[in-house]
């Protein structure tokens, strides 16, 4: 499903499916984010140094996987992604700190 997201991706154009900002950088997976969706292109980032785990916060989960979190940051509305920034910190202080 998400590489049949890609596919349909016009270039040029953000990745985000709401976002019609033509004003992009790719980042490291090869999707365009424009500087007003930030977000989505850290959720990627993000998921692909740490291996793409399951995230959740409140009512909003996140399956493990790159297929999840690709179709979260393409499709997801902001109050998704802003619950996966949250989820992403909670998951740092869980799995990151003892390591220090
Ligand atoms: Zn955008």
């Amino acid at each position: 499903m998400l590489y049949d997201a890609i596919e349909i991706l016009l270039p040029d154009l953000c990745s985000a499916l709401e976002c019609t900002s033509t004003e992009v950088k790719p980042d490291s997976l090869g999707f365009l984010w424009c500087e007003d969706c930030s977000e989505r292109r850290y959720l990627m980032e993000w998921g692909k140094r740490y291996g793409w785990p399951a995230l959740s916060f409140g009512e909003y989960a996140l399956a493990e996987g790159i297929e999840m979190y690709g179709t979260t940051s393409l499709l997801g509305d902001d109050d998704r992604i802003c619950a996966m920034l949250a989820a992403m910190e909670e998951w740092e202080r869980t799995n990151l700190e003892e390591v220090a």
